[in-house]
């Protein structure tokens, strides 16, 4: 088999996942313009944003030699649940002989999940495929932690060039990893050579903090938003997101290690019940995000996501309950650089200007309707 996946932030886990399982791995393209027009171009017009993008990057990895894509399907009342299947309709439609392996949740489809475990699995045992999974868990969660010690130390390296190299270095060394003790090797590896750069800290007013909630496919995906936390990053703001690659795999495959309860409970005042996608999860994390001190929210909304919809519709109760400013940006192909650039700036300016004067006024403060 030679095994494509979906593209959603940094394709080093699943790569090492399927690497681990013996199989030939195409990696697949960071979606760029060509990608969303190869997607665009053959996915119905009324479809979210991410089912196009996502064609596009299947479309460009088949031409890449890909023979099966693997991927998850999705859960509650969202449409991310037919994506499988609206894929594999779209992509043999086309004339192409693709196998796919879509992951429902285990308690859909009980035998089913076995049985594709099995096809990936190969020869290896299942404890091997447990140690396999653990490994690629792992790094999931070693790999977040250097991403997030980058998004929060960024804004206050000056030399980005070099740690735009240290950034390579260390991808080179999460790429050879094999075994669980490799991981731990290269996580110290990686933390010397962050906390070696030049870091020069901002404190008290001066120090903005922005949080990215929205879709996950969007917030993960660098190459479809705009590079959206290295471009805070560059405005000198500290980001975090959402969604981590770690935290999807706490939340599917072992939830009593998530924090996502914790969350959902936050988001109660607003949502009450789960109307699909992460939209409960994302308003719970703006509320926490207030309760531990950020400066500011950006919410991402792909063009044609329902759930998402809903979060943007009380956004401005949200932000004016919290006090707390929010920028609400619509994802799609017609989206340009120039015009989310002067957004942010906008955005950032008025967040420091509050900061700074700590104004008494009651205007709303939600931006991008
Ligand atoms: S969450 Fe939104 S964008 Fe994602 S699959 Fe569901 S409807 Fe589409």
């Amino acid at each position: 088999m030679k095994i494509t996946f979906p593209h959603m932030g940094s394709p080093l886990i699943y790569t090492k996942l399927f690497e681990l399982l013996g199989h030939e791995v195409i990696v697949p393209p960071k979606p760029t313009q060509k990608t969303i027009n190869l997607g665009v171009k053959y996915s119905p017009e009324f479809a979210c944003f991410p089912l196009k993008v996502l064609l596009g990057t299947y479309l460009e990895a088949i031409e890449m030699g890909a023979d099966t894509i693997v991927s998850s399907g999705g859960n509650g009342p969202c449409r991310a649940g037919y994506y499988g299947e609206v894929h594999q309709r779209l992509i043999r439609n086309m004339g192409l002989d693709i196998d796919f392996i879509i992951f429902d949740e285990l308690k859909r489809d009980y035998k089913g999940f076995i049985n594709k475990l099995k096809k990936l699995k190969g020869q290896h045992s299942w404890f091997d495929l447990y140690k396999i999974v653990k490994t690629a868990y792992k790094m999931a969660v070693s790999t977040d932690k250097v991403k997030k010690f980058i998004e929060h130390k960024r804004p206050y390296i000056s030399d980005k060039k070099k740690l735009n190299k240290v950034k390579l270095a260390i991808e080179d060394q999460y790429r050879e990893i094999k075994t669980e003790q490799d991981i731990v090797r290269v996580e110290e590896y990686a933390f010397k050579i962050l906390k070696g750069l030049d870091i020069e800290e901002k404190t008290g007013a001066e120090k903005l903090k922005i949080g990215i909630v929205g879709e996950i496919y969007v917030v993960m995906e660098s190459g479809i938003n705009f590079n959206l936390a290295e471009l805070l990053n560059d405005f000198g703001v500290e980001v975090e997101m959402s969604h981590y690659i770690s935290e999807w795999i706490q939340e599917n495959l072992i939830p009593f290690v998530s924090h996502e309860k914790e969350i959902m409970k936050k988001a109660e005042d607003y949502i009450e019940t789960i109307i699909g996608g992460h939209a409960k999860q994302n308003v719970g994390h703006i509320v926490d995000y207030k309760e531990r001190g950020f400066d500011g929210i950006v919410h991402l909304k792909p063009f044609g996501c329902l759930p998402e919809l809903v979060t943007q519709s009380i956004l401005d109760k949200i932000s004016d309950d919290l006090d707390l400013p929010i920028l609400s940006l619509s994802i799609d192909e017609q989206m340009a650089t120039a015009n989310v650039m002067t957004r942010i700036e906008a955005f950032i300016d008025m967040i420091k200007q509050k900061k700074y004067k700590r104004s008494s006024d009651h205007e709303r403060h939600v931006f991008g309707y």
